[in-house]
């Protein structure tokens, strides 16, 4: 996925951030409520993604610093997925489906068809570029693109990696997940992570409770994808939104007080702990950086590398627009200064 802002925000990422709306609960961790903001996909009947990471209230959760939620989408009326070679660093993307398929191409010659419940992950290490399409026999569309921040070590490496992977479900009272990284409900996922995470498809029947253990270590977000009356230890998270809780919390209540089946996705990590500057596509850790990949970019530079083959909406190498491939936006004019760290808790207020 590119961010198709034309004016993309400049997200100084940090753990903690502001606090933001919550609400406590006897007995329970306080919650945290983080609302989707609509962003369009680019042309003109596009397709809208939910983005409830990076936002001012909050930038990281662990090192996930970026998701974005879409459909379910009627490819029909809308076009579908149609992103054209683009760049990144300095992260992770995961890309987590419930409908629909999408074409795959990275610069690092991977080729994959991303299908529901297969995890796709992609390490951008130094640059990487690549593109992502709905396929034809695509009719509905629906599913999430999720950014890993990847820490000083691992970042500037040139490998540009893939790998797949197909969680078995595993059950638990009144419901059952699909554990595509990391560890949970003593599922673990053989992918390959580079700092401590965890990230899931949790869904529960009319009426189920799940007291789920989590590392107390962690700072966890839940996307309710479906599902009405969802509550995240006793708080309403609404459909499209993510319930934050902060670290320190060995088990967290999830139920679906609704009538109809919920569908969740958790994710959880470590409190990242350096500071990251997101624009657009590019994760890096300076002004200048962000300013030389961009460049690089434009001009078509050996860091990123090449998409083969990338047969768009528009035809061979050509999305719906005629581009085959997508500019950077201007920067802004403004510098970025760092900010502090606050602690990674939902916090009450003083
Ligand atoms: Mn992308």
């Amino acid at each position: 996925m590119t961010n198709p802002e034309e004016n993309p925000d400049t997200h100084v990422c940090v753990d903690g951030g502001l606090p933001g709306p919550w609400s406590e609960h006897a007995g329970r961790a306080p919650v945290e409520i983080i609302t989707a903001r609509a962003v369009p996909l680019g042309g003109p009947r596009a397709m809208n993604v939910r983005r409830t990471l990076p936002q001012r209230q909050r930038s990281l959760i662990g090192a996930w610093c970026f998701i974005d939620h879409y459909g379910p989408d009627e490819v029909s009326a809308t076009g579908g997925m149609d992103v054209a070679p683009h760049p990144h660093t300095g992260l992770q993307t995961l890309s987590w489906l419930f409908e629909g398929t999408v074409s795959h191409i990275d610069s690092g010659g991977n080729s994959a068809h991303v299908l529901p419940g297969e995890m796709n992950l992609m390490t951008a290490g130094a640059g990487i570029c690549h593109s992502e399409t709905s396929t034809p026999d695509t009719s509905r569309l629906h599913g999430l693109q999720l950014w890993i921040a990847l820490p000083e070590e691992v970042r500037d490496r040139p490998g540009r990696e893939f790998e797949h992977f197909v969680p078995e479900p595993v059950g638990f009272d009144g419901g059952s997940a699909l554990v595509f990284l990391g560890s949970l409900l003593g599922a673990e996922a053989p992918v390959s992570m580079h700092t401590p995470l965890v990230g899931a498809e949790i869904r529960l029947d009319p009426g189920a409770v799940l007291d789920l253990q989590v590392d107390p270590g962690f700072e966890h977000g839940l996307l309710v994808d479906t599902g009405e009356a969802l509550t995240l230890e006793g708080v309403h998270v609404p459909k499209d939104a993510v319930g934050y809780t902060g670290v320190e919390n060995r088990t967290l209540r999830i139920a679906n007080d609704g009538d109809g089946p919920a569908r969740t996705v958790l994710v959880g990590g470590a409190p990242f702990t350096e500071e990251v500057l997101m624009w657009w596509n590019f994760l890096g850790r300076s002004t200048e950086e962000i300013e030389q990949y961009r460049e690089e970019w434009q001009n078509h530079g050996e860091r990123f590398g090449r998409v083969e083959g990338y047969v768009g909406h528009g035809g061979p190498g050509k999305n719906r627009e005629g581009m085959d491939r997508i500019p950077a936006p201007e920067l802004p004019p403004v510098r970025m200064r760092p900010r502090k760290n606050p602690p990674p808790h939902a916090r009450f207020q003083d």
